[in-house]
């Protein structure tokens, strides 16, 4: 259920290996979606197994990053095991095409409800079709109807977060991924394919609900700092208007609920300033994917087991990130603590690598 990063890389994982897999997916591709586009290299290895390589269709490599404060200040930093940026238009259309082309199945239609009973799922549609399977992943993203429906605790829970992003022409530092801080947020930039630099930002509903509109939150609000401010007053946005998301939310959530396999922003989603979310989106498809594969070969499928065992790897292999993140958030919501690490930074420069480690993966 949901054809994104982890739905898509999953469906293709597992068709190499040589099951039936169909993908529910409620929006055709190519589409634009709200994400910084900045994906660590953790992933790239992975990639080119499955057949698919970013680099060859554009992506743009990335080695450095640089964090500037609303007081004007700045530090860069090498990024230890870097990345690339290629928007979610192109990533999600070559992870499509080579799920179809490798004999996947694509449904456009909306998951409206599951049932599992007697060890067989029905998915329902929104079109009134059902669909029958043995194992049923659930990549429906950071919220969905699909949350509502399976009573998840954290879709009953307003979270303070909502995000808007759109892409420019400007010229701005290829290699790089900058964050950019103001009061009530953060806004990443980057380049992706064909020169367009991709606009990003996570802000707080408290702090966006006094100003009218989005130009209004931008001049007043981002501008405060002097590099958004040079930023927006020579880009031209190329999008016909910005897109938003509302109630993002960074609670923990069941990694398996009612027999279904989370995977990616259904399973919890990584603070976005850590640049990872994507990666464990893909690599944590392949370690369901890799323990999936492991079950069926056993013969009879014990599902009691690999749930179990997909929820341990995915502890092992996350977590650590996860409080890292959550840790980092902490420090550059706040303007004092942020603006110290600005200066820590500039006295201690190999200390940012170190931490930059601690949110990613290795390949
Ligand atoms: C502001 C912001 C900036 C970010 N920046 C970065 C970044 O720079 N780098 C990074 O690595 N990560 C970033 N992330 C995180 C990243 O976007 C996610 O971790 C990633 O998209 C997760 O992929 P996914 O496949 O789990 O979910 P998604 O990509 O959201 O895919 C879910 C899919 O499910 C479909 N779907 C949902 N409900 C249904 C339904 N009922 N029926 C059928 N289909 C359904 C949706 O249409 C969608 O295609 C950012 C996140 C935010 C909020």
């Amino acid at each position: 259920m949901g054809g994104g990063l982890a739905g898509l890389t999953a469906a293709i994982h597992l068709t190499q290996g040589g099951h039936a897999v169909t993908v529910i997916e409620k929006s055709p591709y190519p589409r634009h979606k709200v994400c910084g586009e900045y994906i660590s290299n953790e992933t790239l290895p992975y990639l080119k197994t499955l057949g698919v390589d970013p680099m060859k269709d554009g992506a743009i490599p990335i080695d450095t990053f640089n964090f500037t404060h609303i007081n004007g200040k700045n530090f860069r930093s090498s990024l230890p095991l870097g990345g690339y940026g290629i928007s979610r238009f192109k990533m999600d259309a070559l992870l499509f095409e080579k799920a179809r082309d490798l004999g996947c199945t694509f449904v456009f239609d909306r998951v409206v409800e599951v049932r599992f009973e007697q060890g067989l799922f029905y998915v329902e549609t929104a079109n009134d079709k059902t669909f029958k399977a043995g194992l049923v992943i659930g990549a429906h993203g950071k919220r969905s109807n699909l949350d509502v429906s399976l009573s998840r605790k954290f879709a009953a829970r307003k979270s303070p977060w909502l995000a808007i992003k759109a892409h420019y022409t400007c010229d701005v530092q290829e290699n790089e991924v900058a964050l950019h801080n103001f009061k009530g947020g953060y806004c990443g930039i980057s380049k992706v394919e064909d020169d367009a630099v991709n606009v990003c930002y996570l802000a707080t509903y408290e702090s966006f609900k006094n100003y009218r509109d989005i130009t209004a939150y931008q001049d007043q609000v981002l501008c405060e700092n002097p590099y958004l401010r040079d930023f927006f007053a020579t880009a031209k946005m190329t999008f016909k208007k910005p897109l938003t998301i509302g109630q993002v939310s960074f609670d923990n959530k069941e990694l398996v609920k009612d027999h279904i396999l989370m995977c990616g922003d259904s399973a919890t989603l990584i603070h976005p300033l850590c640049g990872n979310g994507m990666a464990m989106a893909i690599m944590g498809a392949r370690l369901l994917s890799k323990t999936i594969i492991k079950h069926y070969n056993l013969g009879t499928l014990n599902r009691e087991k690999l749930e179990a065992d997909y929820q341990k790897a995915w502890k092992k292999e996350f977590y650590g990130r996860l409080r890292a993140g959550r840790m980092l958030q902490s420090v550059f919501q706040n303007e004092t603590l942020s603006g110290l690490t600005v200066n820590v930074a500039k006295t201690f420069p190999a200390l940012i690598p170190k931490v930059i480690s601690l949110t990613h993966g290795k390949p």
